[in-house]
């Protein structure tokens, strides 16, 4: 990392959110999304077993460190576990993805609240043996107790803005037409201020005098277009052609992956049901060159760093 304040920054991190998560997003019920059914210690890990090892050869090719939000109650698998001691073996920054994922996070309050994150935090603590210094709220949603409850954890940084009309427009669209066809989903809508709030790093002040760094996830300067694995991998080979002079020039980039997104859909032999996301359409042997370049191109240009290393510099 280069202290030369005229660098462009960039940060590359996955959410390593279970297929079980999926499901409660798409509302099925049937699916292990429904918490009733759901078992930590043998849930279907496999965005663990095949998605993170994936990322961690693709970041070791482009020579990226990069910081992975893991949800905590998945360290109750034993082969979890031996994943998580490959990402941190490799030098990657372990981040607080909360206890349980639930998507209602900005919601809850008191005890439920608190045991989300400091329960999580002290977990992926004893896992890693390190300090956790960061923290990315379920479906991006954060609200005043919540942010509160974050930095009382202990945490110095937050990664949860994600200052996108196009993403945030589509998302509260999606939900609302979920709702419509009888199937609710278990996500939140973003309210509209925060669309356009800043879209690179900035010291947060809250009304109560507290203060964290607040680091957003990536978007491209003009039209706030997201830039994140999802949209990548969804738009192929032309978007990337087409808003790579973007790319190349924005001031900060916070590339965020999924760790589904590395799975094959057809050769990893996926549920159906999750085809639901366009991007899972897409088989591995076409988004990896895809990942690969974009990767390449944010390395070529970017200083390259985790978000607990950016947050010093805030
Ligand atoms: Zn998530």
């Amino acid at each position: 990392m280069s202290t030369s304040p005229a660098a462009l920054r960039a940060a590359v991190n996955v959410d390593v959110d279970g297929l079980y998560l999926y499901d409660r997003v798409h509302g099925h019920q049937g699916g292990a999304g429904n918490s009733a059914e759901f078992d930590a210690k043998s849930h279907d890990a496999r965005v663990w077993t095949l998605g993170v090892p994936r990322f961690l050869d693709l970041f070791a090719r482009v020579g990226a460190k990069a910081t992975f939000f893991v949800v905590a109650q998945d360290l109750a698998s034993a082969e979890v576990r031996a994943v998580l001691a490959d990402v941190v073996a490799a030098g990657h920054e372990v981040g607080n993805h909360s206890l349980t994922h639930p998507y209602n996070l900005s919601r809850l309050s008191g005890e439920q609240l608190r045991e989300e994150l400091h329960k999580a935090r002290a977990i992926l603590q004893d896992a890693t043996g390190q300090a956790v210094a960061g923290f990315r709220a379920p479906g991006y949603v954060l609200s005043a107790d919540l942010i509160h409850a974050v930095i009382d954890a202990g945490h110095t940084y937050d990664s949860s803005r994600f200052p996108s009309p196009a993403y945030q427009g589509a998302k509260a669209l999606i939900i609302q037409l979920y709702r419509l066809r009888g199937r609710p989903s278990g996500s939140i809508a973003e309210a509209p201020a925060v669309w356009l709030g800043p879209r690179t790093p900035y010291r947060w002040t809250l009304p109560s005098g507290q203060n964290i760094v607040e680091l957003p996830i990536g978007t491209l300067p003009g039209l706030r277009l997201p830039l994140i694995a999802t949209s990548v991998i969804a738009g192929g080979e032309a978007l990337r052609l087409a808003t790579r002079p973007l790319l190349l020039n924005a001031d900060w980039l916070n590339f965020e992956c999924h760790a589904i997104d590395l799975l094959d859909h057809t050769g990893d032999q996926l549920p159906a049901r999750f085809l639901a996301q366009p991007d899972q359409r897409v088989p591995l042997q076409a988004k990896w060159p895809v990942m690969l370049r974009t990767l390449e191109d944010l390395t070529a240009t970017h200083d390259v760093a985790t978000l607990a290393a950016w947050a010093e510099h805030v």
